[in-house]
Formats: structure tokens, sequence, C-alpha cells
């Protein structure tokens, strides 16, 4: 194909093959070292003398070899960097399907507000009648969190999920012991089906875990959860929708199980996204939750962070959230942070989980959804969410397989790897020809309770023109791999920077410290 400057549009030659290039650059995108491989340490970018003598006054601290720092001129720097974070696939490159961890669009909104200098720039430690604006927002927070999940109150410092989690057992082991029963009540149920965070956050508190087997449809039996429950009871761990993408119907019944044996329903409420507006947690017998606000109300995450996993209480549970909380008082709002104090409202905090009160910038974002959404737009963020994993589970049903059947799901769709059988092609081949299509992968082999689990979160925020795109590539794929086109898999990803890492050997060893290259030994002459 010509343009009408009589120039081709298109590639002469076969693009299947891949030229090695002179730098090792693949067109624009290209190779990086590390900043300490291309700076230098004897040279830098700051023109500036040296400083005239002047008494020194940091006596043995003073440093006695140079600091090291690799120097390099100014747009070297600006390069490196600019490079680094074009590396990074993120909801704003393109569609982020991983299910369970909600990667939803972050309306820009919310990062102006955030960036408001009157809660960015303010400072823990600052006299509290100065930061008044900043607790109402944080207690304005903290009333729709509670509004939306029907609960009593909310512990609003844990810094992520799982750390959430953490919070809402702690207080549940609190209650456990303020009842006397601290020596019995040991064991924590956790389904098959839970994310791995569960049963560790458990077993760090020294609960015994206990898992509870989920039934052919991928869901919770409360008959089973009767059986298990018994005085040994602390607590039942449960997510939901649940990590297969499925509402767990006999929610109610399960709650009524864990409550008549006397132990404490924790909901793990990651998926909280997928019943915003439709349903309340504390209608279905939940005692403590966690809220992902990174996850259901739109703050950017991955790459570790930030995160915000504020935990919601039952009555029987509030007493024991941690320190600090807010109390309004006739001069203003109070940031109760001492826990003798805390006693004088008629509280019993189980301590403190964070140094502070919580991530600020988290809250804003948050508040900023979900008042710019307000309670109608929360609903159908959620409708839409479901929508949109059914559009994908509906489009893919007839090539890709369901391990519970062709039935709706909640906010994500779950496939297993059975329709590979004989293909040669497994779930990480997949994934990685994904990622030769310009797409992260979903989540994969995860939940444990379905073989090669595939699992496809789009979220609310994907057009119909994007998730058409993405169905017609998993299809195509999906064709190529029963058709036996087995080499676009097995080798893939071809177009990314680096093909297949070892990435157990990266978890489990990573080299997180720069040492210089041994000087290389001149030959003997
Ligand atoms: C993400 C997630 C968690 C953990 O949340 P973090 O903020 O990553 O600690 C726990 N449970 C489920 C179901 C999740 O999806």
């Amino acid at each position: 194909m010509l343009n009408r400057q009589g120039r081709p549009t298109t590639p002469s030659h076969d693009t299947t093959v891949v030229h090695k290039t002179f730098t090792g650059n693949k067109a624009l995108q290209q190779i990086e070292p590390l900043i300490f491989e291309i700076g230098s340490t004897d040279q830098t970018g700051v023109d500036i003398d040296a400083p005239a003598p002047h008494h020194k006054k940091l006596g043995k601290f003073e440093r006695k070899s140079p600091i090291g720092l690799p120097g390099l001129s100014e747009p070297e720097t600006m390069r490196h960097y600019v490079r680094l974070s074009q590396k990074n696939y993120g909801i704003d490159t393109g569609l982020f399907p991983l299910g369970s961890c909600t990667m939803k669009h972050n309306p820009r909104l919310n990062e102006k507000m955030a960036r408001l200098p009157g809660f960015s720039d303010v400072h823990p430690l600052q006299p509290q009648a100065t930061v008044q604006g900043a607790l109402e927002l944080m207690d304005t927070l903290a009333h729709w969190l509670v509004t939306l999940t029907g609960m009593d109150a909310v512990a609003m410092s844990p810094k992520a999920g799982a750390h959430g989690e953490l919070c809402g057992l702690m207080a549940i082991k609190a209650a456990i012991i303020a009842r006397g029963e601290e020596a019995t009540r040991k064991v924590v149920l956790v389904p098959d089906s839970a994310h791995g965070t569960n049963p560790a956050t458990a077993a760090l508190i020294h609960f015994e875990v206990r898992s509870v087997p989920v039934r052919e449809d991928g869901t919770v039996d409360p008959h089973v959860v009767a059986s298990l429950a018994g005085p040994d009871t602390a607590a039942i761990m449960l997510t939901n929708p649940n990590t297969c993408g499925l509402f767990e119907k006999d929610v109610v019944a399960i709650a009524e199980a864990i409550h008549k044996a006397g132990g404490y329903f924790y909901a793990d409420g990651a998926n909280f996204n997928a019943i915003v507006g439709k349903a309340r947690p504390g209608d279905l017998g939940v005692d403590a939750m966690h809220i992902n606000l990174h996850k259901t109300f739109s703050t950017p995450h991955g790459g570790g962070g930030p995160g915000s996993g504020p935990v919601v209480l039952s009555e029987r549970l509030a007493p024991f959230a941690p320190v600090p909380f807010i109390r309004k008082t006739d001069e203003g709002l109070q940031l109760v942070e001492d826990e003798a104090e805390a006693t004088n409202h008629g509280a019993h905090p189980f301590g403190r989980m964070t140094a502070f009160h919580g991530q600020m910038g988290m809250y804003v974002r948050a508040l900023s959804y979900m008042l710019s959404h307000g309670a109608d737009g929360m609903k159908q963020a959620s409708e839409d969410a479901v929508l949109n994993a059914n559009y994908v589970r509906a489009c893919l049903a007839d090539l890709m397989s369901l391990p519970f059947g062709n039935k709706p799901c909640m906010h994500e769709v779950l496939f297993d790897d059975t329709w590979l059988k004989d293909t040669g092609v497994s779930t990480l081949d997949f994934a990685k020809a994904m990622i030769d299509e310009g797409y992260h992968p979903m989540t994969m082999y995860f939940p444990l309770v379905v073989h090669g689990a595939m699992l496809i979160e789009p979220t609310e925020s994907e057009s119909r023109a994007s998730l058409d795109l993405f169905i017609a590539t998993l299809r195509d794929l999906a064709i190529a791999a029963k058709r036996g086109d087995t080499e676009r898999f097995t080798g893939a990803p071809y177009h990314a920077p680096l093909r297949r890492l070892d990435e157990t050997r990266a978890a489990r060893s990573p080299v997180l410290k720069w040492t210089p290259p041994q000087p290389i030994l001149e030959a003997a002459e």
C-alpha cells in the first residue's frame, strides 16, 4: 500500500522475522540499564564550585568515603527516568483484566482533589486545630463507608486489604479475650477459594486455619460450615462475591451457622465493588470486613502501593477498634490517639495498626469518587462491572471452558484450562501470548480450586469498543491454540523487551542491591 505521497504504508518484508538491532533497542522500545551502569561516580551533572572551608559539625558521623552516586547530565537523567516510566504497563496504557485485583480507571478529578495543598501538605504531627478540614474529610468518608456497608463503625488506619484483615481478626481476638474464651476459640474457617492473604492473616496471629471445601457449583455450603463450626471456632473468613466471581447465595445461612457456634463472620471485602449500592454486608450478618479503597473506590494501585484498607465493624466488634479514631466534641473534631484516653470514651481498642492515621491521599480520592458518582452512580458502577464481566463470559463461552457452567457471574469471570487440553498450550503460554497482543494478562492459576485458572475482571470503566477488541483478541488466540499454532504461544512473548523471566527465582531470591562489577584483570602480556 502506498500513501498519497507515494510512500509505502506497510512493511515490505515479512514482519514475523525479528531483526536484531545494533543497540538492542526495538524501535522506540529502548533498553534501559540501571542508573549506576550508565552514570559514573567521577563526573557530575551539577556545575557548582566546591564549598569554602567551613567548620564541620558532624563529628564522627562524617562520611569518610565518597557517596558513590552516579553522575549524569540533566537530559540523561530525564531520559533514564522517563524510559523507566514507559516500561510500566498500567490502566492508563491499556485494558488491565486482572481478576480479584480490580484495576479500574481512576478519574483525574480524584487526582486534582488529592493534590489540593490543604490535603497534600498536611503533616501528621500538626496540631489538630490546624487540620480540622482533613479530619472532617476522614470523618465524612468514614460515614459513607459505614452507610454503604450497613455497619456500625469503621477503623480507618489499615494500609492495605491484608492489613485490614489483620485489623479485623485482631478485633475479633480482642472480643474473644473479653469473653474469656481465648483458650478455646482458636480456629478460623477459610474456604478453599479464599485469597491467600486470608489463611496467612489468621496464621500470623496464631489462629489455627481449617479449610472449608467448596461445593460443585463453586460456592460454600452452609451445612458444611455448620458441621465444622463449634465451641473452638473464632471466625470464618468469607469473600462475597467469592474469588470464582460467584455470589455466595447462602451467605445469610453461613452467618447464622457461625453466630450459632459463637464465632464471628469476617468478610473479605476486596470484591465489594460488585455489590456497592446493591447489598449491604451488615444486612448479611457480617461482623468485620475490610474495604480496599484502591479497588472499589478507584485509587490507582499496583506495583506495591499505595493501598488503604479501612475495616467496617459490627456493633459487637466496634468497641475493640484500634486507635486512632475521630470523635466529635464541642470544640470540633478530635483524633483520639491514646488507648487510655479511648477507654474514657467507652472504647476498648486492641491497640494501634499504624504510626499515623492512614493514607490521606487515598481518603481524598475515595471520597472524591463517592461524591462525584453519587449513590446512583456507585450503584451503576457495580451493575456495569457485572454486566461487562458477563459480556466477556457470553462472548467467549463457546471457545473457552467455564468450570461452574455457563451461568451468570458477578464482576469477574473465571475460565479453567479444560479447553486447552491436548493443544500443547498452557494457561501460562496463553497469558504470554496476550502480552504480544498488547494486553496485560488476566489473573492466572488463582483461585486454586480450578485447574489452570484464568480470572478476568474488566471493571465498569471499559467501553463496549474496548471490550470488543479484547474479546476479538482472545478469540483469535483461542482459535489459534485449538488449530495447533503452538509456536505462537510456547515461545511468547516475542515482542516484549524481555521474554520469559524466572519469576519464582526473582521473588524468592531478589537482588535488591547493586554491586559494582569486579574490574576485569588485564591479561598477562
Ligand atoms: C486484593 C485482595 C486482598 C488483599 O488486598 P491488598 O490490598 O492487596 O493487601 C485480599 N483478598 C482479596 C479477595 C483480594 O482481591
